[in-house]
């Protein structure tokens, strides 16, 4: 029994506790899903539009939340891949007006 559920941003992972971190739909609305770092006033801020600069974007902010930049980029690549925004990106299914960037393999 514990399975103690926090929300996370589906986008860049961060924990959505207070209220004021939700992002928020064009009337205002709180959403569930993203954080207002990601998500305002219905769509995506351009903070980071793909996966690979989305943890580019995490790496720099990791002195901010007090980690190392290795340990947040590998936090980064384990997490993000299962957000609900990167799942299309990762699986393939087409998202308009996005090309294939982003698939690097090394
Ligand atoms: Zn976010």
């Amino acid at each position: 029994m514990s399975t103690s559920y926090e929300p996370v941003c589906q986008s860049c992972a961060m924990p959505l506790r207070r209220p004021e971190d939700f992002g928020t739909d064009a009337k205002g609305v709180q959403l569930s899903d993203y954080c207002c770092h990601c998500y305002l006033d219905g769509h995506f801020t351009s903070t980071a539009s793909t996966l690979d600069a989305m943890v580019e974007h995490l790496v720099a902010m990791s002195g901010e939340m007090g980690m190392s930049p290795e340990r947040a980029r590998r936090l980064a690549r384990e997490k993000l891949p299962n957000l609900k925004r990167w799942q299309a990106e990762t699986t393939g299914t087409s998202t308009p007006g996005t090309d294939r960037a982003g698939v690097s393999v090394k």
